[in-house]
């Protein structure tokens, strides 16, 4: 063997320790690789269950609802905001009289509503499979507050005080979040109740559902993400928000709820991205048994630049157009929150009474936009 043939050997060895090498190199990166996505995709899904995401504040979207039946005008600056433009009268929507196209849905919601509860209370043992636990019915915040479960109206309902002629039914959206324990001290000193619809917004409060109901609050669904392109893309996405909702409900109080508000109103027209969404959502929810809420009267805190002083003046002006009103707010202002001693105040020297909703009170339903 020559040195030539000696140096061209050496080369080839050379040539072929190098594609081993990189045979090797090549086999340890997809491996990790392959670790490093099952981790990854490991981590995102905690992440994703856990939803750590940032709370946004959407008081303002709740804006876009118009009421029916415009009666009595409300000041200008207010002429966004849903109830304001149209403070309907309540007696529409208490009776299920004539003039409101909803009516008829209300009151066959309410059937519906009251049928359902029937159903509550009883343990259904479903053995879905040999050896299968027994499954309980879920129970109902408003089944076990009054023991009816007939599907009557409860004698006991706290909704429907007798001899109580002139009501507000005060509620809160959006929260709970950073005000609503103020708030809970403010509702107890007056003794008053009010009706919260819940979101997950601001997850770190979620307990304080749990507090709400045990002071004889009631509690309604106003969906887990309150994200309006979200939960209006579809039938699916909003049912399933809705019920991640329900969840947290059941967890913090034992209950689930019979009621629930759509983020901006059932007459919302953010919705319109995606045309006869709330037409579809409304029926699916009165044929899930749920009442669905609107309000017939408005605090305007929906705005940005609300205060104390206005909160106070426009929900003292705009109850004061009905004996019933059902007073929408947000828990999540700061300004509302710091107003409701004062109206309060002003609700008691005028003989309102502060009651929490059921199924069995009025629902205010306002016209479907879309
Ligand atoms: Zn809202």
């Amino acid at each position: 063997m020559d040195a030539e043939e000696r140096r061209r050997r050496n080369i080839e060895r050379y040539e072929a320790r190098v594609r081993q090498v990189r045979r090797i190199k090549r086999t340890i990166v997809i491996v990790a690789v392959a670790v490093a996505v099952g981790v990854t995709g490991i981590v995102w899904g905690a992440g994703h269950r856990k939803n750590t995401g940032t709370a946004t504040v959407h008081a303002e979207n709740d804006t876009t609802a118009q009421a029916v039946t415009a009666t009595p005008t409300a000041t200008p600056e207010s002429g966004n905001d849903a109830a304001v433009s149209g403070v309907s009268a309540v007696s529409d929507v208490t009776a299920g009289s004539a003039g409101m196209e909803s009516d008829s849905s209300a009151a066959s919601s309410s059937a519906e509503t009251a049928a359902g509860f029937g159903e509550v209370g009883e343990t259904v043992a479903q053995a879905a499979s040999e050896g299968a636990e027994a499954v309980s019915t879920p129970k109902y915040i408003w089944a076990d507050m009054t023991g009816v479960t007939d599907g009557s109206v409860p004698d006991n309902d706290p909704s429907l005080q007798e001899g109580t002629k002139k009501i507000i039914y005060l509620t809160f959206d959006d929260g709970p979040g950073p005000y609503t324990a103020q708030l809970l001290d403010i509702l107890k000193k007056h003794n008053a109740k009010a009706t919260f619809f819940v979101t997950n917004q601001f997850p770190e409060y979620a307990d304080l559902i749990k507090r709400e109901a045990d002071e004889g609050h009631s509690i309604a669904v106003h969906t887990y993400s309150h994200d309006y392109q979200t939960i209006y893309a579809s039938s699916e996405n909003f049912w399933n928000d809705f019920e991640q909702m329900q969840q947290i409900i059941e967890q913090e109080t034992g209950y689930r709820t019979k009621l629930m508000r759509f983020p901006g109103g059932s007459s919302n027209t953010v919705s319109r991205f995606n045309p006869g969404i709330m037409t579809q959502l409304i029926q699916e929810a009165e044929s899930k048994g749920y009442t669905f809420i609107d309000w017939n009267a408005s605090s305007g805190d929906g705005r940005v630049d609300t205060t104390s002083e206005s909160v106070i003046a426009e929900s003292e002006e705009q109850c004061s157009y009905s004996d019933t009103s059902v007073l929408l707010c947000h828990d999540i202002k700061q300004s509302t929150v710091e107003a409701m001693d004062e109206f309060l105040t002003w609700g008691e020297q005028n003989g309102y009474t502060f009651l929490p909703m059921s199924p069995y009170s009025n629902s205010c339903h306002q016209q479907i936009n879309n």
